[in-house]
């Protein structure tokens, strides 16, 4: 799971911007301002007969700071992302 849903930065963030992008999900900014200090991405590959599907998870980043449950009092009532 992505840590970034428990980061105070969520709704700022480049690096979760681009992970939204690549989840094909919808933004919480359409302009984020905040860089964030060495964020490490894991990429996880899945093949199944006739798909592929790419999670991207930010598993560790210098300017984490927690935020307990940050991403959903955003979106409440939403399923919260893996
Ligand atoms: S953990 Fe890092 S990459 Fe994720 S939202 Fe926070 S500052 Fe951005």
């Amino acid at each position: 799971m992505c840590i970034c849903i428990n980061c105070q930065y969520v709704d700022r963030c480049n690096t979760y911007y681009a992970v939204e992008t690549q989840h094909q999900q919808k933004h919480l900014t359409e302009k984020p301002e905040f860089e964030p200090e060495k964020p490490s991405i894991n990429v996880n590959i899945r093949t199944d007969s006739d798909c592929i599907e790419i999670e991207w998870d930010v598993v560790g980043c210098e300017s984490f700071t927690e935020d307990m449950g940050k991403w959903a009092r955003l979106r409440p009532g939403e399923a919260i992302p893996t």
